[in-house]
């Protein structure tokens, strides 16, 4: 009789599938669909390696497998992605949370705590929520406005919201770039906007994420540039900027920053692998 089929068997094969696929992370990739297909933890995959997975749960498994090994994300297979620990949902219409855009979450909670008062945060480009959602439940007291030009991205968002019970305090609302109409001051404004150049090359699997979320123009400023410019009035004096760019983009950046005379220098963050990621500016 053949080998059955146990947890800990197609975890085996298709680690190596993926590795020879060139599929990132291909341990947590396999795991992460197994569990899905199980409709369990993904740490309860351990407990279970001697499970014989039923023929249905073995197809939906073999089906993500092989659009997986064809470079169509993870993320968007299993519909979900961790970001600062926290369980947001994805679809093809939102950006899969990176996790140096968390730098922009440590940035913002800092800066909020430091108010030492409930304080207004506007996350533009929101996408899935993910940056607003986790802000939110990290500064208990803050509220957050997220937006998004893109109306299903903004459905995500609020999903998000809902999911992790703070759609009290984030508004989600479909807007363009910084157009709100509403009055008011905030005392942080999060983005991590498009930032990358028409034709610099993107991974396999970042070519199955919306070309609106990543792209920015020949240089990949296309929104920072009007960003940086728009930002001042949105603040309260003493308000932060928090944006993120790409690797090149932080000398272009703090210029940009510098030269429209309303904030103090930007201190510029590096995310986990080293690579200059955000800057943090104060408004004057
Ligand atoms: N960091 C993303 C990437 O390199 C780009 C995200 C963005 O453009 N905001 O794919």
């Amino acid at each position: 009789m053949a080998e059955p089929w146990t947890v800990l068997r197609l975890l085996n094969w298709t680690r190596e599938h993926f590795v020879k696929a060139g599929v990132d992370e291909p341990r947590l990739a396999a795991e992460v669909l197994l569990a899905c297909a199980l409709r369990c933890p993904r740490i309860m995959l351990y407990a279970r390696f001697e499970y014989e997975p039923n023929a249905e749960e073995l197809a939906a498994f073999r089906e993500r497998v092989k659009r997986a090994a064809a470079h169509e994300p993870v993320a968007y297979l299993v519909g979900e992605k961790e970001f600062y620990s926290l369980a947001f949902a994805v679809t093809p219409a939102v950006l899969i949370p990176r996790g140096e855009t968390e730098l922009l979450v440590d940035e913002a909670v800092k800066h909020l705590r430091s108010l030492g008062r409930p304080g207004r945060v506007w996350d533009a480009f929101t996408g899935s929520g993910c940056v607003a959602v986790a802000v939110a439940v990290q500064a208990k007291d803050a509220t957050v406005l997220a937006t998004d030009v893109s109306p299903e991205a903004v459905a995500v968002a609020a999903g998000n919201a809902r999911r992790h019970k703070v759609d009290s305090r984030v508004r989600c609302e479909v807007v363009d770039r910084l157009d709100w109409a509403e009055a008011g001051e905030f005392d942080v404004l999060t983005a991590n906007p498009p930032y990358v150049a028409v034709g610099a090359p993107v991974g396999q699997c970042v070519q199955h994420e919306p070309s609106s979320a990543l792209y920015a123009g020949a240089d990949g400023m296309d929104f920072i540039a009007p960003l940086v410019r728009d930002a001042p009035p949105r603040l309260a004096p003493g308000g932060a900027l928090v944006l993120e760019f790409g690797y090149d983009q932080a000398d272009r950046v703090r210029d940009l920053i510098v030269a429209g005379g309303a904030f103090a220098e930007p201190r510029i963050l590096r995310d986990h692998q080293g690579i200059e990621r955000a800057a943090a500016a104060v408004r004057k």
